[in-house]
C-alpha cells in the first residue's frame, strides 16, 4: 500500500486520491445517482445530504436519467459548484461496461458544454451496483483518458475521488504507468 492518499499526473490534469467527494472544492462533482435522480444511498445520500433540499427539488424538474447518461443541475450548499448526476450501470446488464464508460464520457462532454474547468469522479457503480473494482477502475480510466486524448485543446482537471484503498491503488497504478509512457 502507498503511504499516501494522493496521486497525480499534473501533464495530464489526472489525480486519484481518497476522499468524500462531499467536501472537494473543484466546479464540479459528479453524483452515482439513480434514474429517478431523487436521491438514494451511497454516495448519492451523501451528496443531497450535502446539498440540501434544494439539489432534490431541482432534481424533480429533470424527469430523471437513463443509465449511461448524464444531467447537470446546481451544487448549492456544496463547494462544488455543480453537480453532474449520472447513472451507472448494475453489474452483469447487458452492455454494462460500455454504459459505465457513457457515465464518464457524457459527465465529461456535459461539462465541456458548461465550460467548466475540474471535475471529480466517485467510482460509479461499486457499491450497490454491484460492479467489481478490479473491473470498474480500468473501465473508468479508459474512458476518461480516451476522452482527454479526444480533447487536448480543452483543459479538464480530472480527479478520481475514490472512498476505498483498492480503488486507488488500481487508478494510481494505471496512473503511474502512464507516466513512464509520457
Ligand atoms: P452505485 O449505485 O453507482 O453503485 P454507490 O453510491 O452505492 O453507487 O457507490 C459508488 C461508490 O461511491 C462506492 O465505491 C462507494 O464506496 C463510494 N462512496 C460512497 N460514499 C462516498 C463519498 N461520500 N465520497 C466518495 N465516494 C463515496
Amino acid at each position: 500500500m502507498r503511504d499516501y492518499k494522493e496521486y497525480s499526473v499534473p501533464e495530464l490534469h489526472l489525480k486519484a486520491v481518497i476522499a468524500d467527494i462531499t467536501q472537494l472544492d473543484c466546479e464540479c462533482i459528479v453524483n452515482a445517482a439513480n434514474k429517478t435522480l431523487l436521491g438514494g444511498g451511497g454516495v448519492d445520500g451523501a451528496i443531497h445530504r450535502a446539498a440540501g433540499p434544494q439539489l432534490v427539488e431541482e432534481c424533480r424538474t429533470l424527469n430523471g436519467c437513463r443509465t449511461g447518461e448524464a444531467k447537470l443541475t446546481k451544487g448549492y450548499r456544496l463547494k462544488a459548484d455543480y453537480v453532474i448526476h449520472t447513472v451507472g450501470p448494475v453489474y452483469g446488464t447487458p452492455d454494462a461496461e460500455k454504459k459505465l464508460k457513457d457515465c464518464y464520457r457524457n459527465s465529461l462532454e456535459l461539462a465541456r458544454t458548461h465550460e467548466i474547468h475540474s471535475i471529480a469522479f466517485p467510482m460509479i457503480s461499486t457499491g450497490v451496483y454491484g460492479y467489481p473494482r478490479s473491473e470498474a477502475a480500468p473501465a473508468a480510466f479508459s474512458a476518461v483518458r480516451l476522452w482527454h486524448q479526444e480533447h487536448r485543446e480543452y483543459p479538464m482537471e480530472i480527479l478520481f475521488c475514490c472512498f476505498d484503498e483498492e480503488s486507488f491503488e488500481l487508478l494510481a497504478g494505471y496512473m503511474q504507468q502512464m507516466k513512464t509512457e509520457l
